[in-house]
């Protein structure tokens, strides 16, 4: 197919619910993306945050052709080797106090959560989330979501979601009812802007929730898997959550989402109350398998941190220069740039030369490269930012 006739084609016969970048990319390798035209780009946001390990990291490829060569899938009423493995592996990360489900997306996950809190309230079903969080499309997920931009023509939303404002513990100490059941929130919130939580914000919900007998819902699937430095978000925020689900890149580009859930509450879903045809299928679980080894044995987590310093440095130095940079936010490699105005043209103009990025809520570039960049990669990225920033002044 050539360029224009796969845009036609699209046009003819794919829903249109996604706007989209005319670009046709054809092949990846690491922070690199080639398009149909053979022009190469520097991925600085693999993904939408699937891209943790980069393109096709040469681990996951392996695992993967090794599991379709002997077994695609078998359904979750048997046992396979690689969920228990991948299991075990999730299990370690959380010194083993939680227990797992498998299913396919970041929103599924979170009607996991859901679930699993109604399940568990035995009638309180009341649950707290924030302004400007992002918890997924299908119907529980969205009507969890606090942006309202995104539940236009859906109504009516599932009812026992309370949105309040983020980082501000009397919002949600006045909304408390006897009905609430659960808390839920992102510690930074991506698609709303990369809004960090507050240490002392997060460590009150825990004790209120606590207090309260309400589960703490940490939506990870954005943060997880190394993303801000450690293996989950929670681990530098010195608590430990109820629940929290992971998706994104947890597969390297393969579809799956988890749930994890404190093993005190875990067993609630008994044979019978939950279920995901594909979930945790000997394929995925082989590529999560092949990432949480490459994280850990590629000393990523410390590459997210050093990166990350250098990157959110480059970016000050940027600030000083540029006026219509706002504000810079970041944790790791989870980092927004905040403009004074809206950064459509700096993100085209960026692709334009080579670089890829993406703007989150109008204003805020968000750059997330793979946990794996190198610091001339990044050097290059800043300097294509540079250029773009210059001509938007
Ligand atoms: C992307 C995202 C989701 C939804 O994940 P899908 O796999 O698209 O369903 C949920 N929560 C957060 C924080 C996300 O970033």
């Amino acid at each position: 197919m050539k360029m224009q006739e796969v845009f036609d084609t699209y046009k003819e016969s794919i829903i249109p619910s996604y706007s989209k970048v005319p670009l046709i990319f054809v092949k990846g390798k690491g922070s690199y993306l080639w398009d149909i035209r053979g022009k190469k780009y520097l991925d600085f946001f693999p993904g939408w945050g699937v891209g943790n390990l980069g393109h096709c990291h040469p681990k996951v490829m392996s695992a993967v052709r090794d599991q379709i060569s002997k077994l695609i899938f078998v359904p979750n009423n048997y046992y396979n080797l690689p969920q228990a493995k991948l299991s075990k592996e999730l299990a370690w990360w959380t010194k083993n106090e939680f227990k797992a489900f498998f299913c396919n997306s970041g929103a599924e996950a979170n009607e996991a959560a859901i679930k699993l809190a109604r399940k568990f309230g035995q009638g309180r079903f009341e649950i707290i989330t924030f302004e400007n969080s992002f918890h997924g499309r299908t119907l529980a997920a969205l009507s969890a979501t606090g942006q309202s931009k995104y539940q236009q023509g859906f109504a009516p939303l599932v009812p026992g979601f309370k949105t309040v404002r983020f980082n501000d513990p009397d919002a949600v100490k006045s909304t408390l009812t006897d009905k609430t059941v659960a808390v839920m929130l992102e510690l930074i919130q991506g698609e709303g802007g990369i809004n960090i939580a507050q240490k002392d914000f997060v460590r009150g919900l825990r004790k209120l929730c606590d207090e309260k007998k309400l589960l703490l819902i940490i939506d990870e699937v954005q943060t997880g898997i190394g993303r801000t430095g450690s293996m989950f978000c929670w681990q530098q925020f010195e608590i430990v959550p109820d629940v929290f689900t992971l998706a994104k890149s947890l597969g390297g580009g393969l579809p799956i989402g988890c749930m994890m859930a404190g093993k005190e509450y875990a067993d609630l879903l008994a044979p019978g109350s939950h279920a995901s045809t594909f979930g945790g299928g000997p394929v995925i679980c082989k590529a999560a398998l092949a990432v949480l080894a490459a994280v850990h044995k590629e000393k990523m987590l410390r590459n997210a941190v050093e990166m990350g310093a250098y990157l959110v440095g480059e970016l000050g130095a940027l600030q000083r220069k540029h006026p219509v940079i706002k504000e810079v936010r970041a944790l790791g490699l989870m980092c927004g740039v905040e403009l004074h105005k809206p950064g459509k043209t700096v993100v085209d103009s960026c692709i334009e030369k080579g670089l890829l990025i993406n703007c989150t809520h109008e204003t805020v570039l968000r750059i997330m490269p793979a946990l794996n960049i190198t610091q001339r990669q990044v050097g290059t990225a800043v300097s294509i930012l540079d250029k773009a920033l210059k001509e938007v002044e």
